[in-house]
């Protein structure tokens, strides 16, 4: 998961840790790679950069520059915690932890529930029309984990 930080308080900290930097230019270095993530500079790779990193090597994503595939506490600027790979997909190690809701595959990917094909099982079940949350979320895992399958199988159908 990432630390959250901003860019004044992660400034702070880093010229801490290395007294021989200058403060002015750490800053340019951070806008730069802001800049460069907001207007959707990718990794060589393909995902989003890391702004903490990219401030103190070049433009990278937080696989190339550490190493690591996921974050482990690992600080990164507030506001660029959006991140996507080059699928554009989001992974739950790389969201921010405060603003992590909804579902995920088995491998940690969001599932993006606008995309899930509706069954026409579904279309005459009672809980399709269901306002309750626990419900629909339900329906969309057991939809979206058999996506690739040619059958449909539930066994929470209710005939409406
Ligand atoms: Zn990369």
């Amino acid at each position: 998961m990432w630390r959250p930080i901003s860019i004044d308080k992660y400034v702070k900290i880093h010229l801490k840790k290395n007294p021989d930097q200058k403060e002015n230019v750490l800053r340019v270095r951070i806008e730069a790679a802001m800049d460069a993530y907001r207007n959707g500079l990718k990794c060589s790779c393909g995902k989003d950069i890391w702004i903490v990193g990219s401030a103190s090597a070049p433009f990278g994503c937080f696989s190339c520059i550490s190493g690591k595939k996921h974050p482990l506490g690992d600080y990164e600027i507030d506001s660029a915690l959006e991140k996507r790979d080059k699928y554009g997909r989001r992974h739950i190690d790389e969201m921010d932890p405060g603003k992590i809701n909804g579902i995920f595959d088995d491998d940690g990917y969001e599932i993006n529930r606008e995309l899930i094909k509706m069954q026409s099982l579904c279309l005459t079940c009672i809980k399709n029309n269901s306002e309750d949350f626990e419900d629909n979320i339900l329906c969309d895992m057991n939809r979206s984990n058999q996506a690739g399958s040619n059958t449909f199988e539930c066994h929470d159908y209710r005939k409406g």
